[in-house]
């Protein structure tokens, strides 16, 4: 049977021939293509300063070092997410800090932060959650109140609004991502956001070895990585940044579709969009009514893939990931929210080449299962 996918990235003749010029120069890494996107992804994000490492991961760990972030300091942030954006704290022996979320938005619970502070806290890391910005006015205020460093994960969210605002530009930090799944794609890659200089230098510095602004090639100034991307990766990076609002408005047209092919199926809700919000689309993901249980989902879910529907249950809580139970003791009832909803929800096929009468089959298949 041919699977209908879960993602697909969607690479065109220009992505082809700018990869090729990269591989017909001398300059495949650390060449002319990095400056050039860096500058172009701080002037989409409307930050002064973008560095450009090999993955979101890596964008998220260094930053986090940059920040100072580390051994005895606790980091406020959210179980339902991908594990990488509690990892990077981990990576540098500080302690992330859960707060449960909003059962609308599966955005952190404001409301449920200022508990959580401690005199240990050092930051908030808020996620945009499946593309959807956080409530960034009340979150930046609970920052300055506690004078708190402020992160966004915004590696589902590039070119998503906050009253006006794209995502990425919220906190002191943020980060974009750009695997094959997201909204844009480098193949792997990511970026670090920033206004404050001396944090794009020290990121810099650590992408490289520890080397130091004049780049001398044996003079490292700190212990460093190679978290480099290439120019290769700049290249297909450039090429789909060029194209951002065609590849934004074809996953935006998928969404609409979803919406209206779903609207009237009982016991399913779809993505819910805060008013101030502009979502760009990483994931579709659906919540089923509370009378289902994890395992009623898991059915489901086995369901479509007999059926030729790809999908993924977005996401698996972070806290009840095996080592961070062994590690904080956390356990299932720690988070009763994030826990709700996790055992709830599915990815359905999402990509921008994705046509109407595709999701009119998951549609119709998902109404059969619910049933
Ligand atoms: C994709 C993603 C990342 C980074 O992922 P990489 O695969 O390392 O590029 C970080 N945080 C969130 C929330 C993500 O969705």
């Amino acid at each position: 049977m041919k699977m209908i996918p879960l993602a697909r990235p969607d690479i065109g003749p220009k992505e082809i021939e700018y990869v090729t010029a990269v591989l017909k120069s001398p300059y495949l890494s650390l060449g002319p293509r990095l400056p050039e996107f860096e500058e172009k992804i701080a002037r989409y994000a409307g930050v002064r300063y973008a560095v450009a490492v090999n993955s979101g991961t890596s964008a998220l760990h260094l930053m986090v070092k940059a920040l100072g972030i580390g051994q005895g300091d606790e980091v406020i942030t959210t179980p339902f997410s991908f594990v990488a954006s509690a990892n990077c704290m981990l990576f540098e022996g500080a302690k992330p800090v859960f707060v449960d979320i909003e059962p609308s938005t599966y955005n952190i619970d404001v409301s449920k932060i200022e508990a959580a502070i401690t005199p240990k806290t050092k930051a908030i890391l808020a996620v945009d959650v499946f593309g959807q910005p956080a409530n960034w006015d009340a979150i930046t205020k609970i920052a300055k109140k506690h004078r708190l460093l402020l992160i966004e994960d915004s590696a589902e969210a590039i070119g998503s609004e906050y009253k006006n605002r794209k995502a990425g530009c919220f906190g002191d930090v943020g980060v974009f991502a750009f695997y094959p799944n997201k909204q844009m794609t480098t193949g792997e890659g990511g970026v670090i956001l920033t206004d404050r200089e001396e944090i794009a230098k020290l990121c810099r510095s650590y992408r490289n070895q520890g080397r130091g602004e004049a780049g001398t090639w044996l003079q490292h100034e700190r212990i460093g990585y190679n978290f480099r991307l290439s120019d290769i990766n700049c290249a297909l990076g450039l090429a789909q940044l060029e194209r951002i609002e065609e590849l934004q408005e074809k996953r935006d047209r998928v969404a609409q579709l979803y919406f209206k092919r779903l609207k009237a199926i009982k016991d399913l809700y779809p993505p819910c969009i805060a008013p101030d919000v502009k979502v760009r689309w990483f994931v579709y993901v659906i919540r089923l009514a509370d009378r289902f249980t994890k395992t009623d989902r898991e059915e489901i879910q086995e369901g479509l893939r007999d059926r030729g529907i790809e999908n993924r249950n977005y996401f698996s809580p972070i806290h009840l990931q095996p080592f961070y139970q062994a590690q904080f003791g956390w356990k299932r009832g720690d988070f009763p929210v994030t826990e709700h909803v996790s055992d709830r929800t599915i990815a359905l096929p999402f990509f921008n080449q994705l046509s109407e009468k595709e999701i009119d089959y998951v549609g119709s298949q998902l109404e059969q299962l619910l049933r």
